[in-house]
């Protein structure tokens, strides 16, 4: 009940101002986003590369409509991968993460066509600098979309990973495509609220659709990124990984930025690839919603700190 409540404000502008103005407020949603600058990201990026971590930066924002900021959104990725490069952060312990709907995808016919083109770009600049790209995978209306410009995106820069929800019906045959192709394939069990007719409800058939497509994933040549905070299924995956030989390399564990940070530390410490999604920007708002939305935990800890005097 309370996820859906959360889920169904996190478009919502005057709660998000309301959010933005007391400093316990501000100081809840630091756990979760690095900051509003890119300088900030770098030096918690910094930080966590010292600490034998890969990141994956995401400079937020989601359904864009407007063609100034539409481009504003594609230069910024643009130029913090030129500035990962100069503050040595280049090469593939950093990771981009895009999503395509503030590219422009969903602004008009030939919105998912200048979305690509405008990936390409950040994809180019990504490439100069060794950094790898990955799209974030949306609300299920962009599925067909973001995957093909997955697909041509790859033509170019093999290496381009796309997220796939678990949640989603449709999924097991998508993971069963990109094992076919050997992507980069990051898990996660899906983080929107969907119809039934598309989506899985119940927590256990989303974690069992999990297990099914990390199943598919391992058994080919894809990649596969474990994106989750579930110590089950990250114990499945490190079974998985053994059962048909991967090395670390073959593989990563990934989490979110202010979740389970001790247990990111362990894996690594371990001799696993473990790469933190380390969100930054103004446009916080809808990432942290979603993050709330999650465990309600989260939101007694923030009510509180919205409480405090
Ligand atoms: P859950 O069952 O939700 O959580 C398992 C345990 O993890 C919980 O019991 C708790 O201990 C801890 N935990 C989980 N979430 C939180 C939290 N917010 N705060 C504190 N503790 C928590 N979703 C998309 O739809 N598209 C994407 O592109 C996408 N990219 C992602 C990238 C990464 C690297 C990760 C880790 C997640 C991404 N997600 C994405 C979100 C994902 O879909 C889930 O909503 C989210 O990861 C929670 O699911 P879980 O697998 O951690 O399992």
């Amino acid at each position: 009940m309370l996820r859906r409540i959360l889920l169904s404000v996190a478009d919502h502008k005057r709660v998000e101002n309301a959010l933005r103005t007391p400093a316990a407020a501000r100081a809840v949603v630091q756990r979760f986003v690095a900051g509003e600058t890119a300088a900030q990201a770098v030096a918690m990026g910094s930080a966590l590369a010292t600490g034998g971590l890969g990141v994956t930066y995401n400079f937020l924002g989601e359904y864009q409509s407007d063609p100034e900021r539409i481009e504003r959104s594609c230069d910024a990725f643009v130029g913090f991968a030129r500035l990962l490069e100069d503050r040595g952060l280049g090469g593939p312990q950093s990771e981009l993460s895009l999503k395509l709907s503030a590219l422009g995808q969903l602004h008009g016919p030939d919105g998912p066509a200048r979305a690509l083109d405008r990936a390409r770009r950040i994809c180019t600049a990504a490439l100069a600098a060794g950094v790898l790209v990955t799209l974030d995978m949306e609300d299920h209306t962009t599925t067909d979309s973001t995957l093909e410009i997955a697909r041509e995106l790859r033509r170019d820069f093999p290496l381009t990973g796309v997220a796939v929800q678990a949640a989603l019906r449709r999924s097991p045959a998508d993971c069963a495509d990109l094992r076919a192709a050997g992507a980069r394939v990051r898990l996660v069990k899906g983080a929107y609220r969907e119809p039934d007719s598309v989506a899985l409800r119940s927590r256990a058939d989303v974690d069992r659709a999990y297990v099914r497509c990390l199943r598919t994933l391992f058994e080919g040549d894809a990649r596969p990124l474990v994106a989750t905070h579930d110590p089950r299924l990250i114990e499945i995956g490190s079974e998985l990984a053994r059962r048909h030989g991967r090395s670390p390399q073959g593989f990563e564990y990934q989490m979110l930025f202010g979740v389970r940070s001790a247990e990111q530390r362990r894996l690594a410490a371990a001799g696993h690839s473990v790469r933190v999604y380390l969100p930054f920007g103004p446009d916080w708002y809808g990432y942290f919603a979603r993050r709330l939305a999650e465990r309600p935990a989260n939101t007694l800890f923030f009510l509180r700190a919205l409480a405090r005097p």
